[in-house]
């Protein structure tokens, strides 16, 4: 869409403006409501490319109201954490995972390419700056959340010639505990995402477009909704988790399965590192196919469930004890969640113990 990288986004360019005000500190409170001083901001024109990247003090952003991020959600963002590790020492968990997801997402919004390792740098140096935001504890974090909005002035559709990178930080609690498994609401008259559609993209509309249909799982006393897909109503993702079910399969074999990436899931980092850890444990199959509800019905019937959970970022990954589907609640085992603990704690040790894993080096 644009003559490759022009002009790079050179983090060797950038220019920081330290707050001369800085802000307490509060207790970690609800998820992405308390930001840090400083924030990164690297603007970008058509005719002149990347501008220097620039940290400055946090602050609102002044948009012209035609922007096309704000009239036609042309924007995308990404989410990932960095750790305090045993050591004192900071951490990032596989971010150019995130920068290619980003990298990816950008490309179907059609905003511009941009250096994904130059774009880490100048993270790494705002995580620097703001280091002591990063709670000094192995249940809390720091929370990235890298974001790109059109800045075109116009009420017309078309790709943008001007466009604002930003990223915010926010201090985020981490909340796993196996007693606190969720409820997942399953109605096919909701579609999260679609084939040729954008669910496998980190753009603001998917989220958007979900919010009602939450608020209808809220209704129906389900804390989250269990997004299906197709006739046949297949699992796909669980509010912004991707989902695994460790069961023993219609074959008889025990098995951990996630459904695959055909494009209308989200391809998680921890998904990924989930799959990359089990399947090198070697004591079941560990496959990425697709699973139905008949199926899940059939085999909770059958007691042949051991484990469901969700996973991503924020929460790591989360147990499934209920899903309530076309007057059907279903009980899923979570008292004894042994993978759901183990995975926990094995990416735990990776994150914060500095356990190091060849296939999941941190920056
Ligand atoms: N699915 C959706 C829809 C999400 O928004 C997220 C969060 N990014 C995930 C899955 C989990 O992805 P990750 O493990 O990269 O956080």
């Amino acid at each position: 869409l644009y003559p490759s990288v022009m002009f790079v986004n050179q983090a060797a360019d950038l220019v920081i403006q330290l707050s001369s005000s800085l802000k307490t500190k509060p207790d970690v409170g609800e998820f992405g409501s308390v930001f840090t001083d400083h924030m990164l901001t690297i603007e970008w024109t058509a005719t002149e490319g990347w501008k220097a990247p620039f940290i400055r003090p946090f602050g609102n952003l002044t948009l012209h109201p035609a922007s096309t991020s704000l009239q036609n959600a042309i924007q995308l963002f990404e989410g990932l954490k960095a750790y305090r590790g045993d050591d004192n020492q900071l951490h990032l968990f596989r971010p150019m995972l995130n920068m290619d997801r980003m990298a990816n997402s950008a490309r179907r919004a059609c905003l511009p390419t941009f250096d994904q390792s130059e774009l880490l740098e100048c993270i790494r140096k705002l995580v620097e700056i703001e280091q002591d935001w990063v709670p000094h504890s192995d249940v809390a974090s720091l929370y990235i959340r890298p974001t790109f909005v059109s800045t075109e002035q116009s009420l017309g559709i078309k790709k943008p010639t001007r466009a604002l990178l930003y990223v915010i930080l926010s201090p985020a609690g981490f909340y796993f505990k196996t007693t606190d498994a969720v409820s997942l609401w399953a109605d096919p008259k909701y579609t999260r995402a679609w084939k040729g559609g954008t669910g496998d993209c980190k753009m603001g509309g998917n989220y958007g477009c979900s919010l009602y249909a939450q608020y209808e799982a809220v209704d129906y006393g389900c804390q989250q909704v269990l997004w299906l897909y197709g006739d046949d109503h297949q699992i796909t993702e669980a509010g912004t988790m991707n989902v695994f079910l460790h069961w023993i399969n219609e074959n008889g074999d025990e098995e951990l399965a996630t459904p695959p990436l055909d494009g209308i899931i989200l391809p998680g980092v921890t998904r990924r590192s989930i799959l990359e850890l089990s399947r090198k444990w070697g004591e079941f199959a560990v496959t990425e196919r697709y699973i139905t509800m008949d199926q899940l019905c059939c085999a909770v019937k059958q007691q042949r469930v051991k484990e469901m959970f969700g996973c991503g970022t924020a929460c790591m990954v989360c147990p499934i004890g209920r899903v309530v589907y076309q007057g059907q609640d279903l009980h899923i085992p979570h008292q004894d969640a042994k993978v759901t603990t183990r995975i926990a704690k094995e990416l735990t040790d990776i994150q914060v113990g500095g356990h190091t894993n060849t296939c999941m080096n941190l920056y």
